[in-house]
């Protein structure tokens, strides 16, 4: 599950050859959604022939120096946000609910999605009605109700999974 991965730590290794990536070096992440749930699976350069099958999105990064302590802090690419914003939607597991409420709220701050309203579904769920400022895209994104410390948690675990490194 994706939290669970996000915490595991900063050791990454390729997924293809085994070879630990070192701080740093350039590789390639993606998102894979399969029967275990959302994940992110690292390439080196050599092992990278194109986004593996099953990919929700792709991108290219560098391995974090996890021990320099004027790292900056992570960034997330605004179309990996919209992306993932997308493929989140529909009938998925709570904690990708609760990512993709997440995600909303980082691409609000953003500026790159605009507040338009809020939606009361019968049965209680409450609605969140967007729309990405440039495509003028709609998006309905359910507010799972999280707490301030909630979200947090799943934001730092986010920007674990998809920094985009220097
Ligand atoms: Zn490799």
């Amino acid at each position: 599950m994706i939290l669970d991965w996000a915490i595991a730590g900063h050791a990454r290794s390729c997924a293809a050859c085994q070879r630990e990536l070192h701080p740093g070096e350039p590789c390639r992440s993606a998102l894979i959604d399969d029967r275990l749930g959302l994940r992110r699976v690292d390439h080196c350069l050599v092992c990278w022939s194109g986004a593996p099958e099953g990919a929700f999105c792709w991108w290219r990064t560098r391995v974090p120096e996890p021990s320099r302590p004027s790292r900056p802090r992570p960034r997330a690419d605004r179309g990996l946000l919209l992306d993932l914003l997308r493929r989140l939607e529909g009938d998925r597991p709570p904690q990708d609910r609760d990512l993709r409420y997440v995600v909303a709220l980082m691409l609000l701050r953003m500026k790159v999605l605009e507040f338009q309203d809020t939606r009361r579904e019968q049965g209680g769920r409450s609605l969140l009605v967007l729309v990405s400022r440039r495509e003028g895209e709609p998006f309905l994104v359910e507010d799972p109700g999280l707490s301030g410390e909630r979200i947090d948690q799943v934001r730092e675990a986010l920007l674990r999974l998809v920094d985009v490194g220097g």
